[in-house]
């Protein structure tokens, strides 16, 4: 599998997998524009062969209508979602099944960001949207600390070496937070040095690991509801 970050807005990304290096059909991850996957799908020739949405907010939907013109391309996404694009509704336990590419990933309900907020587990990817970032989680906007705890606990069961494609470039803000939850934590200082490598270069922070998001990110560490509940409070006036 091959994925290329697609950048739109300030920082959001938009996931394109690829089941090879210069496959032909791409399945893109929450294109909240339109104009970034148009223009890169063109320049290189390829189809859109599937969309896949994490949870119904605008950064992440308001692209689809456009690209489903030109596409006509199935769109997965939460059951449960306010957002009305979706033509192949899921649960959490079900599974998106493209044959054809030979990819499949697991649908695992993450509520706490926003109710309807799915994941998408496979082939050693996460698409986890905002839910997790790297070394940070999303606003509780919808959802309980009790709901986003559990959340977070699934996605910590997941392999180790699994490859965690949030949706956003929000690393450095969330290691300078990280740093401050967890003083002397030289996993944090070590992945603040080598994310500040990367954005010098103009290079994407994201993916992370889920081995390494076990060492840096205090709210997958949280290890109760009133912890995690703690620390997003005081994120948010961070
Ligand atoms: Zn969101």
């Amino acid at each position: 599998m091959f994925i290329t970050a697609l950048s739109a807005f300030d920082d959001n990304y938009i996931w394109a997998i690829q089941p090879a290096a210069n496959a032909n059909q791409v399945i893109l991850v929450d294109p909240g524009a339109a104009a970034p996957c148009h223009h890169w799908l063109n320049q290189h020739n390829y189809q859109l062969a599937a969309i896949l949405i994490t949870h119904h907010h605008w950064d992440h939907t308001d692209g689809v209508k456009q690209l489903v013109q030109q596409w006509n391309c199935p769109v997965y996404g939460p059951a449960n979602s306010s957002f009305t694009g979706i033509t192949k509704p899921l649960h959490h336990g079900d599974s998106v099944d493209l044959p054809e590419l030979k990819l499949q990933w697991q649908v695992i309900a993450t509520p706490g960001h926003t109710l309807d907020h799915l994941s998408y587990f496979g082939h050693g990817t996460l698409f986890c949207g905002d839910t997790l970032f790297l070394a940070g989680c999303g606003r509780m906007f919808e959802g309980t600390p009790e709901q986003f705890h559990q959340s977070l606990r699934l996605l910590a069961e997941l392999p180790a070496e699994t490859r965690v494609y949030a949706a956003h470039e929000y690393s450095l803000a969330n290691l300078r937070f990280a740093a401050a939850a967890m003083p002397g934590n030289a996993a944090v200082a070590a992945a603040q040095k080598r994310v500040e490598g990367l954005r010098d270069q103009g290079l994407p922070s994201l993916p992370t690991t889920l081995i390494e998001e076990r060492a840096i990110n205090p709210f997958l560490r949280a290890d109760s509801v009133s912890e995690f509940h703690r620390l997003r409070q005081w994120k948010d006036r961070f």
